[in-house]
């Protein structure tokens, strides 16, 4: 598949979305914080009927702080699609539960002698998976440790900031699936932007109404099962591309 940029993107295809699921570290931020322009954003597509929802690969206990405090979000989806959270309600696990001892003994058993695999210290606030800290390691790196975790049964991906071990595929478009059956939104009214692949359910073909990828999605697209329809540019000023594109389909902008 071609990537084509946003600006290709028919208009009523960009009127039609109702919802925004968006991964946030590499996306939203610019240098690892959410900059203000992206708050305003949040709440401008509320004003216009666009509700967003965060998809991330942070644990279910950093999820919900997102959730109760970012502008007009009213719920999120974390370590990756497995767990539903929303403020003053039980969280809820969609699929996968993490095994600890058994993925941390994975982890030391596929790791490169002399660089072990180190656990993220948000490990007391996750529920589904074990993330370990990313610490730069290249792409090639992460496919071989991925070779080797499947070799184990276990799945393994990564974002910009995390490696992440489960005993379920890591699938953030089968939360957001589950996530919008409840909510009575159908998926061709959804946009979906990640940068890494750790978002690549969210790119799966005809599941979703728009997916877009950050600028960072082509220099992955060989290690990527699925690639957006879509790019936009670097993170945070790529999502404000889409976010400002989806307000001006609405004439907002
Ligand atoms: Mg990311």
């Amino acid at each position: 598949m071609t990537l084509r940029p946003l600006s290709e993107a028919p208009a009523p295809q960009l009127r039609s979305i109702r919802l925004l699921a968006t991964d946030i570290d590499g996306t939203m931020t610019r240098d690892g914080r959410l900059p203000p322009e992206v708050l305003s954003a949040l709440q401008a597509l509320h004003a216009v009927g666009v509700e967003v929802l965060p998809v991330t690969g942070r644990s279910a206990g950093e999820a919900l702080g997102l959730a109760r405090y970012l502008p007009r979000v009213k719920g999120a989806l974390a370590e990756n699609g497995a767990v539903k959270v929303v403020p003053d309600a039980p969280h809820r696990l969609l699929f996968g539960e993490a095994d600890r001892p058994r993925l941390l003994q994975v982890a030391r058993a596929i790791a490169d002698v002399g660089d072990a695999l180190e656990p993220a210290p948000c490990a007391h606030f996750r529920l589904a998976d074990v993330a370990f800290e990313r610490a730069g390691r290249p792409q090639q790196q992460l496919q071989r440790l991925q070779v080797r975790a499947l070799e184990n049964g276990v799945h393994l991906s990564w974002s910009s900031v995390h490696v992440h071990l489960s005993l379920h595929p890591p699938d953030k478009g089968a939360g957001l699936l589950a996530w919008l059956k409840e909510a009575g939104i159908p998926p061709a009214a959804v946009a979906t932007i990640g940068d890494a692949p750790n978002d690549a359910g969210f790119w799966t073909a005809g599941r979703f109404g728009l997916p877009v990828g950050t600028s960072e999605v082509a220099a992955q697209a060989a290690v990527l099962p699925a690639l957006p329809a879509f790019w936009v540019g670097h993170a945070a000023d790529g999502w404000l591309e889409l976010a400002r594109a989806l307000l001006a389909a609405r004439g907002a902008c």
